[in-house]
């Protein structure tokens, strides 16, 4: 068993930005991460997907992240980059390929035990992200269905669907980017799929107005003002250039959501169909937290209730990122600096 002052599981963006603080404080720390290489999430992602911010609006702590050569809008495998060179600037201790199985109490400190061996820890820092949790909603005839579905984490891009029917569900960002993905490549026939009206946000609003929203709803909460309200009053889905082309074009118009499934598509509930060879998922996901799972701390819809970012039922455990839960914005690049500084102040007061 090895002793540190804390352990963080996970090293994406939202450990690297919780190691970065922890240095800062001269604490002692490791960062178990259960991917083989840097860049968490982002280098599981669809080859089109483009940030919904610029650069310099999409930064850890520290670190301006350089601006993509030709692109407004860095591609997933510029952050994966930036990433791999923020853990290895900071000389951040990060063990790839370490998965953590479970988290215990023991007398005062906690046990972190892993694939690889155990941990003892005065503090844990939980920032496992969602993306190894993907959600598919309960759908009648699901089982039924005989082509192929996927979820969004098993998208990678139009290959394999030219000439197929191919139902894209969901009317979030992804849902929004994978169809447009799919029609622009002009071989394949595409059904956008959507619980409500899809909501593509204007054209002159991206990542940085939402943080902006978010941050005033921060400061609001933070002097004990009225909640001004998160980034969903604004919509859904922000106008990135392959959306933006794709409604132009007008390729990208939502029907409403499918009641089943049948064996060789789908049916509406005026019993209208439509024939697929294929479903794409993308239904979102949930916070990837099995491992603490010990400490019996899951309150409502899946979440551990928490001040900020520490744990209410077990103040030596802080959950950073997975959605405005732990934070405003926590769970985006330029937005989980602020959570991540806060979680380091905290843990270094503890006894
Ligand atoms: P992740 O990146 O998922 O990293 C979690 C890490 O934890 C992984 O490396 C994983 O291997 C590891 N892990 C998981 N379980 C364990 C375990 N048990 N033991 C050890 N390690 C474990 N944000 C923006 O700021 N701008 C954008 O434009 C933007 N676009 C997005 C587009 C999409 C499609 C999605 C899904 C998200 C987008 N986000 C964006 C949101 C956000 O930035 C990402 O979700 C981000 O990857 C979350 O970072 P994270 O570090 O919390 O989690």
């Amino acid at each position: 068993m090895t002793s540190t002052d804390v352990v963080v599981i996970g090293g994406g963006q939202a450990g690297l930005a919780a190691g970065y603080h922890l240095r800062r404080r001269g604490l002692d720390f490791v960062i178990l991460d259960a991917d083989p290489a840097p860049g968490g999430s982002w280098q599981h992602m669809w080859n089109s997907l483009h940030l919904f911010s610029p650069a310099e609006h999409s930064s850890l702590p520290g670190r301006l992240m350089p601006a993509q050569p030709g692109e407004t809008y860095p591609g997933a495998g510029h952050v994966v980059d930036y990433l791999t060179d923020y853990e290895k600037r900071y000389g951040l201790p990060v063990r790839h390929g370490t998965r953590v199985i479970a988290v215990r109490r023991d007398a005062g400190r906690l046990l972190v035990e892993t694939d690889t061996g155990t941990w003892r820890a005065r503090a844990v820092i939980s920032a496992t992200g969602t993306w190894s949790r993907p959600f598919l909603p309960a759908v009648p005839g699901r089982d039924v269905f005989t082509g192929r579905q996927l979820h969004t984490v098993g998208y990678r891009s139009p290959a394999g669907f030219a000439g197929q029917r191919v139902i894209v569900v969901g009317g979030g960002n992804s849902g929004a980017q994978i169809a447009a993905d799919l029609a622009l490549d002009g071989h394949i026939e595409v059904t956008w799929v959507t619980q409500r009206p899809p909501r593509i946000l204007p054209d002159d609003i991206d990542g940085r107005a939402l943080f902006d929203v978010a941050t005033a709803r921060r400061r609001a909460l933070d002097s004990g003002r009225r909640d001004t309200g998160g980034v969903a009053s604004l919509g859904d889905i922000v106008a990135v250039p392959p959306v933006r082309a794709a409604r132009d074009a007008g390729l990208l118009t939502a029907k409403a959501m499918f009641s089943r499934l049948t064996a060789d598509g789908a049916q509406w509930p005026d019993g209208s169909r439509a024939g697929a060879d294929a479903i794409v998922w993308c239904t979102g996901f949930r916070p990837a937290l099995s491992h603490l799972a010990p400490l019996g701390l899951r309150g409502r819809r899946g979440h551990i209730p928490t001040d900020g970012t520490r744990a209410l039922g077990e103040p030596r455990l802080h959950l950073l990122g997975y959605g405005d839960w732990t934070g405003p914005a926590s769970a985006t690049l330029i937005g989980v600096g602020r959570p991540a500084r806060d979680a380091a102040h905290e843990i270094a007061q503890l006894g």
